[in-house]
């Protein structure tokens, strides 16, 4: 890792079409110059659908290594239109993208590190959800 490298941390679907519009976001809104993943199908749904603890232990783990090593100040949690791993509305990823930050929120991190919510909309751009 370069001296000058920084990093965000996403818990994104697994869905390719949504890598490009985050990394760009980032790099414009947060100036970050690399977005680390955390991907599976429907992250934004399956992180609220009872993931078995050894799953989410897992998630915990690799977040607390990204976190620590790359030194990422801001976790983004996202979800997207068209999702096969999350099939819901516009307004269900709304409500589910913020009910994923309350939870990260609650577990423990380190001192400085924001949650930001991201709905990646029908025509592929970020919306930011949360402040
Ligand atoms: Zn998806």
């Amino acid at each position: 890792m370069k001296p000058n490298e920084t990093f965000a941390t996403c818990l994104d679907c697994a869905d390719g079409r949504t890598k490009e519009p985050i990394l760009a976001w980032a790099r414009k809104n947060i100036g970050v110059q690399w977005v680390d993943l955390l991907t599976r199908a429907g992250m934004d749904g399956s992180l609220l659908s009872g993931l078995h603890p050894v799953i989410v232990e897992d998630l915990r783990n690799q977040l607390g290594i990204l976190l620590d090593k790359h030194q990422s100040k801001h976790i983004l949690v996202s979800g997207h239109c068209e999702c096969a791993g999350n099939p819901v509305s516009k307004e269900m990823h709304r409500v589910c993208i913020r009910q994923v930050c309350q939870m990260l929120r609650s577990w423990n991190l380190p001192e400085g590190v924001e949650v930001i919510g991201l709905l990646v909309n029908e025509a592929w751009e970020v919306e930011r959800i949360t402040y």
